[in-house]
């Protein structure tokens, strides 16, 4: 496994990779990897012969009372995870290096999609993520890339973004790898006391009631978004951002729930802000 750090190598080493006939796949993180992560790695390995790794904390896709600078990193416990599970390339690229003028003056802005569910609450964040990403592929240039369902309006933009503007890029999205007690993993969850982490379950927790009562025949959103709501507020430590019930494509909210719609909710703990859904009836 080799580790870049500028454009240029990164390019050098996928055309070598290619060259030798190999498909490209791709992993964009933020980086502290976890099993979450690592399995998208395992998700790409399955289907291509060259598997890079970006660790990027895209400073875009933070506002500014935001966490990027307390961000937790690690580069070389991560390369260690990603050699293990098999990644051919780890492309960390600095702040200079992938933003050589700073704020680029060129960006992807995405419209409906993301003024919904946590693009309501982070004014910019879809934006910064979408640069990001167009950036990142346009340099790796894979045949296809990895997202995970526990970012679900992002997996949703980013695949809404590849068909509306024609990329020859597959998408593939892993479900959510999650911790014994049900909490999704995250790399804010680092951030967590043992107190709160022991309350965050609530989030996986409230979204299991609601999928039950989805499985035994509850289809009133209002009465599901409840459930998870409930769940939340017996916790004196944990503040809901929003619990909804989404089209899985449009992110509209439905009234009743149908099979294959998606319960997404945000939740501060403490001071950390943790995401989580559930694919109905999946
Ligand atoms: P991040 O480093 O948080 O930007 O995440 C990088 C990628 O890993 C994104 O596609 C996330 O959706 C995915 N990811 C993060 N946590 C999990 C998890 N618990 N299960 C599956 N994928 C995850």
């Amino acid at each position: 496994m080799e580790i870049v750090r500028t454009i240029a190598a990164a390019r050098a080493a996928v055309a070598r990779a290619r060259g030798g006939g190999a498909r490209i796949g791709f992993v964009p993180t933020m980086g502290y990897l976890h099993e979450g992560h690592l399995s998208l790695v395992d998700r790409a390995r399955e289907r291509t012969g060259y598997v890079v790794v970006s660790i990027y904390v895209n400073p875009l896709q933070f506002g500014p009372q935001e966490d990027f600078a307390a961000y937790p990193r690690d580069l070389e416990r991560d390369a260690e995870l990603a050699r293990g599970r098999g990644a051919d390339l780890i492309f960390a690229p600095s702040d200079a290096e992938m933003y050589p003028r700073r704020e680029p003056a060129t960006q992807v802005v995405p419209t409906r999609l993301a003024d919904r569910l946590c693009g309501a609450f982070r004014p910019g964040h879809f934006q910064g993520v979408l640069t990001v990403v167009t950036k990142l592929c346009h340099i790796v240039q894979p045949d296809m890339a990895v997202f995970g369902q526990k970012d679900y309006q992002q997996a949703t933009l980013i695949r809404r973004m590849v068909a509306d503007l024609d990329w020859p890029l597959e998408i593939v999205v892993a479900p959510i790898v999650r911790e014994p007690d049900g909490l999704a993993m995250s790399s804010r969850n680092a951030y967590l006391s043992p107190e709160q982490r022991r309350r965050a379950t609530a989030l996986s927790c409230g979204l299991g009631r609601a999928e039950a009562a989805f499985a035994a025949g509850e289809r009133d959103a209002a009465r599901l978004c409840a459930l998870v709501l409930d769940t939340l507020a017996a916790e004196p430590d944990v503040r809901v951002q929003y619990v909804e019930l989404v089209h899985p494509d449009e992110l509209e909210p439905v009234a009743v729930a149908r099979r294959g719609d998606v319960l997404a909710l945000a939740a501060f703990v403490g001071q950390t802000r943790l995401i989580d859904n559930a694919i109905l009836g999946a």
